[in-house]
């Protein structure tokens, strides 16, 4: 007759692993996570050392604009101007976003204007994982302080980014996307622009949808 396996008995079994201690509510979070105001939030983080882009830079451009603002633009990374001024979209593709923000009847300061990196990229080279890993729960922040109606994302690192998603900027123009609740439209970054003037055109198309989106999210027409 063959032979039954032993039941295991509860209790029975060894302790092999210690038990470890669940994360408590109570476990402080950094500080700037608990800012209440966007002045609040960059006092608390402006001297920011989590990634190496601190050692090089001049200025930590953490953003510009209306803190109530319901329309929000999202940017890929500082450049050499926004880096020397310490504001966001200064230089050449700077002068661009403001006349299509003009275009659809924003002014620069009705809106808020921030990036995925705060500090600037040598050789403005695309951010690195671990840049974007240490910086975007500063946007995250600003995000939820701000509580805009409407995201723009302008090109792919913007959207990949605060998006989580691996679709390409082909997939992702056009769609009403969602970040927490709050619609996001994708569209080209200006500095693309400047080098591909042919992509003028689907950006303004892009950007009406944007303002549509927004004028129907505040129940204006
Ligand atoms: N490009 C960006 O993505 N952001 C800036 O602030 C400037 C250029």
């Amino acid at each position: 007759m063959p032979r039954r396996k032993k039941a295991a008995v509860k209790g029975e079994e060894p302790v092999l692993f210690e038990e470890t201690k669940a994360r408590t509510p109570e476990e402080p979070k950094e500080a700037w996570e608990n800012a209440r105001t966007l002045d609040e939030l960059e006092e608390m983080i402006h001297d920011c050392t989590k990634c190496d882009l601190w050692k090089a830079r001049t200025n930590f451009v953490f953003g510009t604009g209306n803190p109530h603002a319901t329309f929000m633009v999202v940017g890929e990374a500082p450049g050499a101007d926004e880096d020397a001024q310490g504001k966001p979209f200064v230089g050449r593709a700077g002068q661009l976003l403001n006349k299509i923000l003009e275009a659809i009847h924003f002014k620069r300061e009705d809106v808020y204007i921030a990036n995925i990196l705060k500090s600037r990229p040598p050789g403005n080279r695309k951010p690195a994982p671990e840049e974007v890993e240490a910086c975007l729960p500063y946007l995250k922040k600003q995000v939820e302080l701000i509580k805009p109606k409407v995201i723009l994302c302008l090109g792919l690192t913007a959207a990949e980014n605060l998006l989580g998603t691996t679709e390409g900027l082909g997939r992702l123009r056009g769609r009403v996307l969602d970040y927490e609740g709050i619609p996001v439209m994708v569209t080209y970054h200006p500095a693309a622009l400047l080098r591909n003037p042919a992509w003028k055109r689907p950006t303004w198309e892009d950007v009406q949808a944007a303002r549509a989106l927004h004028d129907k999210q505040l129940g204006k027409k």
